[in-house]
């Protein structure tokens, strides 16, 4: 398939994110119809399955063809791994070059194909649970070096145990989804009570997060060899955190307010299919992991990833940061059997967040917390202001990508933009 064309010729130009070999799921309308359904992103448009599902053109063995005019795709991912593979074999023929079906009917071509320009985005899937991670060593050092100790900047069982806790589903919401300044506890310095205040230190996270596409059952912990066939594919995150709540809340369960008040993902779901191209080994592990978190081969995966900020009333995006998921410590299959190794269960939908990705030149950290150093030396923008940390206006961006020989199979962008907090009653 690496050598494949469509005949969309969108598709085809080399900095593409979508072209033929990526075909991810997302969920979008239009003006055309405004319900939410499955398209896939082709070019610089959207191919509406649930169109060429009611047109007879997408049999899947055991799918009713209203599945993909569902609002989520957590019906499709359902169906299982046997579905994901034939449905995607079949759009991938309809859109090939040497493919008349689609490519010569103008008249089911503008039914079926829009702009993805035009489109209004959803959230992809119904995320039962969220999870995330610290899966990245390069961050839990800087954080550890920073906050707590530079000579024990990992603590003794990072090396051990895949570090995660349970966040929040409810507060995941779409790339484009403005985000607002959280208020909360505030521990200054030189006073002995925490005030109640907006935000002083609100800070993006680089991550990656991966959806559950088979489900485990409760007390039936997922091998670490068979992980990632549990997963269907990959988004862009950001998990915006709340630097200054976190620093007095942390303490001795972990982050609470700090990280509830959003996540953004981005809107297409880019398949392990589409990312198996991109497989690579993971960096070496010493000590040897425990037996239930041993994996023969290669489990991670070289996707390039950027971090960009443009200020409200600036016309230009500064880069923050390149870094590679190809650098994360702990795999996602992983990650996969720590969670369940307790026996806890997974559900279809479930998103797991790699932790902020880091690597390790000044250059590729993945948050403002390390990239000025707890705000120390602020970060010049392309227009002249500085950031220490995210201002009232302000949009993140997400991007990444695999680089394949002449076509990329990229995420599109994950954005959100801040709003000024609520005033404080
Ligand atoms: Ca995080």
């Amino acid at each position: 398939m690496g050598t494949a064309q469509s005949w969309l010729e969108s598709a085809n130009a080399a900095h593409c994110d979508f072209p033929i070999q990526n075909l991810p799921y997302g969920i979008f309308s239009n003006a055309a119809n405004p319900s939410p359904r499955i398209g896939v992103a082709i070019g610089d448009q959207i191919l509406d399955l649930s169109v060429l599902a009611a047109s007879g053109l997408l049999k899947i063995p055991g799918a009713e063809p209203a599945v993909f005019s569902q609002p989520t795709l957590n019906g499709f991912i359902g169906l299982g791994e046997q579905a994901w593979t034939a449905a995607r074999a079949r759009i991938a023929e309809l859109l090939d070059s040497g493919c008349a079906t689609l490519r010569d009917d103008a008249a089911l071509r503008a039914r079926a194909l829009s702009s993805q320009a035009d489109a209004t985005m959803h959230l992809p899937v119904h995320i039962p649970g969220y999870t995330d991670f610290y899966s990245s060593k390069e961050h839990a050092t800087n954080v550890g070096a920073m906050l707590r100790d530079p000579n024990n900047a990992l603590l003794p069982n990072w090396k051990e145990i895949p570090i995660g806790y349970n966040g929040r589903a409810s507060s995941v919401v779409v790339s484009g989804t403005p985000v607002l300044r959280p208020n909360g506890q505030i521990k200054l310095p030189d006073q002995e009570r925490p005030i109640f205040s907006a935000c002083r230190k609100l800070d993006f996270e680089l991550e990656t997060g991966f959806i559950i596409g088979q489900p485990s059952k409760l007390g039936s912990p997922i091998a670490c060899e068979n992980a990632e066939s549990h997963i269907f594919g990959m988004v862009l995150l950001n998990d915006w955190s709340a630097r200054d709540l976190q620093a007095w809340e942390y303490v001795p369960l972990g982050p609470f307010n700090a990280k509830t008040f959003a996540t953004t993902i981005s809107p297409w779901v880019v398949t392990m299919a589409a990312l198996e191209p991109f497989r690579v080994q993971q960096p070496a592990q010493s000590p040897e992991p425990l037996s239930y978190l041993r994996h023969a081969g290669k489990h991670a995966f070289d996707i390039q990833l950027e971090v960009y900020l443009k200020p409200e009333k600036s016309a230009e995006a500064t880069r923050l940061s390149h870094t590679n998921f190809r650098y994360m410590y702990w795999s996602m299959a992983q990650q996969l059997a720590h969670h369940t190794v307790s026996g806890c269960n997974t559900n279809v939908g479930d998103l797991m967040g790699s932790g902020t990705i880091s690597g390790p030149t000044r250059d590729s950290l993945g948050s403002l917390l390390e990239l000025t150093w707890n705000g120390k030396t602020p970060l010049p923008l392309a227009d002249g202001q500085t950031r220490s940390f995210i201002e009232d206006g302000d949009e993140l961006i997400l991007k990444g990508w695999c680089q394949g020989d002449g076509y990329r199979v990229g995420f599109g962008n994950c954005t959100g933009k801040v709003l000024p907090a609520i005033a404080a009653a």
